[in-house]
């Protein structure tokens, strides 16, 4: 079964393309795939580029043209929910568009003709998501926490702590209270919905979506997130060859 580990910046990407076996390079719609091995799994490595549409023709292509029969997320985002601090990763349980809003023909938040407002991601790869999350970390001999719950995509850099508090205000009241926010993972799990394949997301808390969000963020990113999300991951896919080989 081949999986697709999808990864939101470049500096995340860099470290599993070097431990990939028997690299193949593949450039279609415009992006470059990587297929190959990693711990004897068959996966494919792809950027999601920025952006919802962006990332929901990165994961048709790796569907339809690529193989992937599931698909794994790594990336950063804001944190939005109180005690979601810097540092800290999220773990999907679903994810959710804030920026949707077909009202007054769709109840706010809703995504017109899916009648639903979320998309669940699958509950055993989240789980094993999770705790390979929690084993990366420990050998990284970091004090993060590991949380596990709602994130909200859309196409904004959420920047401002008014704006923040806002968003985290409208969708709590809306009985969709999230822990993060970011701008893709909520279009890969609406993909992967249609097509019926498994998915799972982890984030690394970046910033607090406040006033300081831009500060640091590409170091941010290069020297915690990338780190956390080679070592989340590496944890990940020796996971899910345990399991092969435990029912093989
Ligand atoms: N500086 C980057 C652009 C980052 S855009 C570059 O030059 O490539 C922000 C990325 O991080 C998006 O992929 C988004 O999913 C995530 N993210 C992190 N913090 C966020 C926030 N506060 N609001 C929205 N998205 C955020």
């Amino acid at each position: 079964m081949t999986t697709a580990i999808l990864s939101a910046l470049a500096e995340e990407q860099q470290g599993l393309i070097e431990r990939l076996h028997q690299p193949r390079r593949v450039d279609r719609a415009g992006r470059v795939f990587w297929s190959g091995e990693l711990h004897g799994a068959p996966v494919v490595l792809a950027l999601s580029r920025i952006g919802k549409v962006a990332a929901a023709t990165t994961a048709t292509t790796l569907i339809e043209a690529l193989g992937a029969q599931r698909i794994v997320f790594t990336g950063v985002a804001g944190g939005l929910a109180p005690g979601v601090q810097v540092g800290d990763v999220v773990v999907a349980q679903a994810f959710v568009q804030h920026d949707m809003d077909a009202s007054p023909l769709f109840p706010r938040y809703q995504i017109p003709l899916y009648d639903r407002e979320r998309f669940a991601c699958d509950a055993a790869l989240a789980g094993a998501l999770l705790h390979a999350s929690r084993a990366g970390l420990a050998q990284l001999a970091l004090p993060a926490s590991v949380h596990h719950g709602l994130i909200a995509s859309g196409d904004r850099f959420v920047s401002a702590a008014d704006e923040a508090r806002a968003l985290h205000t409208a969708l709590s009241d809306a009985g969709h209270p999230p822990l993060a926010v970011e701008m893709e993972g909520a279009a890969v799990a609406q993909v992967c919905h249609d097509y019926g394949i498994p998915f799972a997301a982890m984030r690394t808390i970046s910033d607090r979506a406040d006033d300081t969000a831009h500060v640091d963020f590409p170091k941010f990113v290069r020297e915690v997130a990338s780190r956390y999300a080679l070592a989340i991951i590496d944890a990940f896919v020796r996971e899910l060859n345990n399991s092969r080989d435990r029912r093989a």
